[in-house]
């Protein structure tokens, strides 16, 4: 915590798997939103639209930190959700 706003990681995880969506990288499961399967699997497009949106300062004032910050939320959501060519949720239905 300091004089400065934080970057709210919960808010930047979010916009990553938007970007990731909106940019076909992923599909979103359309039974299950935010339960999101493999698209065309495409990370270069996800950062192209990343970019674009730091840019409108979607995610605040267009800071490197905010930038890196973004990138590395993209990789992490994009490595968490590459293995699922179905969406688990709706091929293993809780009892
Ligand atoms: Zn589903």
């Amino acid at each position: 915590m300091g004089s400065r706003p934080e970057i709210d990681e919960a808010a930047l995880r979010q916009g990553a798997l938007a970007i990731l969506v909106e940019a076909g990288t992923f599909q979103e499961c359309e039974h299950h939103p935010g339960s999101l399967i493999q698209g065309t699997c495409d990370l270069a497009a996800a950062f192209t639209l990343a970019n674009a949106q730091l840019a409108k300062e979607t995610f605040g004032p267009a800071k490197l930190e905010t930038r890196v910050a973004l990138m590395n939320a993209i990789k992490k959501a994009y490595r968490e959700n590459l293995f699922f060519d179905r969406c688990e949720r709706c091929h293993n239905p809780q009892p």
